[in-house]
């Protein structure tokens, strides 16, 4: 299956945004961001880099698009169904972004990165509803139960994840029994509770040129 294979924290760097991609690490001074704040490659730090309105709609859709992990075509398969569904096609963008399942396994800290949550799931480590699920790209609904399997849940990898995830405390639209391993999708994310940095209005702004 394709993937991002990108080096992690170039991404971020990239972006000029901490995206969160490499586990613990993000949390500590070793992030790569907190020691190099300017983006990669040879002309990475001239300043005042000034972007058009193309270019800035362009960045916005790639960090969005980096930061769940999706490629390009997923994505613009994604807001399609967003800009088919009622209500604002960004809000959509990232509800559906926010309920894949891979995104779901990472919220309830069943990986310490997206990407370990979607090997989780890949691996068969994962069931919903009672069944196995092992499609990142599945959509979870409201009311959904997910669980990690016992054999994933005896791994020391994801004890730790959901651990440190649990210190690091839930999402409002997730409710976790840590210890079952096992938790619900209460509810599509509200605008209100995902990141403000976030600027999904350029990612509809772009696919309506
Ligand atoms: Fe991004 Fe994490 Fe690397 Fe920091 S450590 S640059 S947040 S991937």
């Amino acid at each position: 299956m394709a993937r991002n294979l990108d080096p992690k924290c170039r991404q971020c760097r990239r972006e000029g945004e901490k995206l969160f991609l490499k586990g613990e690490k993000c949390y500590t001074d070793k992030c790569a961001l907190e020691r190099r704040s300017y983006a990669p490659g040879q002309h990475g730090q001239k300043s005042g880099q000034r972007l058009s309105g193309y270019g800035q709609q362009l960045r916005e859709k790639q960090k969005i698009r980096r930061l769940y992990g999706v490629l390009e075509r997923q994505f613009r398969k994604i807001f399609a169904e967003a800009d088919r569904r009622k209500g604002q096609t960004g809000e959509n963008l990232l509800q559906l972004l926010e309920s894949r399942l891979d995104a779901v396994a990472y919220r309830m800290g069943f990986g310490a990165s997206r990407a370990e949550a979607r090997q989780i799931v890949r691996h068969n480590g994962v069931l919903v509803n009672g069944k196995r699920v092992n499609i990142p790209s599945y959509q979870v609904r409201p009311g959904d139960v997910v669980e990690l399997t016992e054999a994933a849940r005896a791994q020391l990898r994801v004890k730790a994840a959901m651990e440190a995830a649990e210190s690091r405390g839930f999402p409002s639209w997730i409710e976790m029994d840590v210890k079952a391993g096992k938790g619900v999708f209460k509810s599509y994310p509200a605008r209100d509770e995902l990141p403000p940095t976030l600027k999904e209005g350029l990612v509809v702004e772009l696919y309506s040129r």
